[in-house]
């Protein structure tokens, strides 16, 4: 018998009033998995994200998340459910200090000890933020924030960490710091579905990639054909 995959979309559809930005996509991602969405800007990427984590409504389609439906579940039951997001822009508590805007992302979780752990757990995946864990969250530079953002969403210890654009705005250097922390949190088990504009960076790691135009996925894959695809090539890698 094979397992059912952790998250599986069927036929999503998402509109902005009578803008269609999502018009019928279907893919899924097995646990254990790292599973990338590419595209061009407004390919509808982010509203599926958002889409996922219940902060926009479907017009039709169905996501099955760990055996159960997710559609018309609110958003903060879909946290408890084991998704957690990383938006695009990071979304942090500015004033707040690091240690501060990680413990938000355990809001559901009492377990005060576990906390404590998975705090040092992502001081050790990101050890500047340990070094810094008193400073306010506003004054961090973005490669810094991005990794805060992916603290935070770690410390609901999500069954799927969905990252939106985790390279946008960052150095090569810090981008790739970034790219080495996914690999390594697949490594350790952890699921991801990851959104991202750098398609060379996000297919080098990914089990399986899909490519999204307009609002629909127009090729899929695992991350490896992908990159070697030659329309993929041409219309993301920058080849002639
Ligand atoms: P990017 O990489 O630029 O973030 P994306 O693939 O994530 O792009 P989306 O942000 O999902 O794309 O946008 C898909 C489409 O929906 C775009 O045409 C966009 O203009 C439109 N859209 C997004 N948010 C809204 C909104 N709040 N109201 C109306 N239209 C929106």
């Amino acid at each position: 018998m094979t397992t059912p995959p952790l998250l599986q979309v069927e036929d999503l559809r998402v509109a902005y009033g009578k803008i269609e930005a999502v018009k019928g996509i279907s893919f899924s991602v097995e646990a254990g998995q790292v599973v990338t969405l590419i595209g061009t800007n407004g390919a509808g990427k982010t509203t599926t994200l958002r889409t996922l984590s219940g902060l926009l409504k479907p017009l039709a389609g169905k996501i099955t998340f760990d055996g159960a439906p997710l559609t018309g579940v609110p958003a903060h039951k879909i946290v408890e459910r084991g998704l957690a997001h990383s938006p695009e822009g990071r979304r942090l508590f500015p004033r707040l200090t690091i240690a501060e805007n990680l413990k938000l992302g355990a809001f559901l979780r009492k377990d005060t000890a576990g906390i404590e752990a998975d705090i040092r757990r992502v001081y050790e995946l990101f050890p500047i933020l340990g070094e810094r864990s008193r400073q306010a969250s506003g004054t961090l530079s973005g490669g810094e924030q991005q990794m805060l953002a992916m603290g935070r969403a770690l410390m609901s210890r999500p069954k799927l960490l969905m990252l939106d654009e985790p390279s946008m705005g960052l150095s090569p250097i810090m981008m790739q710091k970034i790219m080495d922390t996914i690999r390594e949190l697949r490594n350790q088990g952890t699921t991801i579905l990851l959104v991202e504009q750098n398609a060379q960076a996000a297919l080098s790691l990914a089990d399986h990639g899909h490519v999204m135009e307009t609002g629909t996925v127009v090729l899929s894959g695992t991350g490896q054909e992908l990159l070697h695809d030659e329309s993929v090539r041409k219309a993301y890698l920058g080849e002639d």
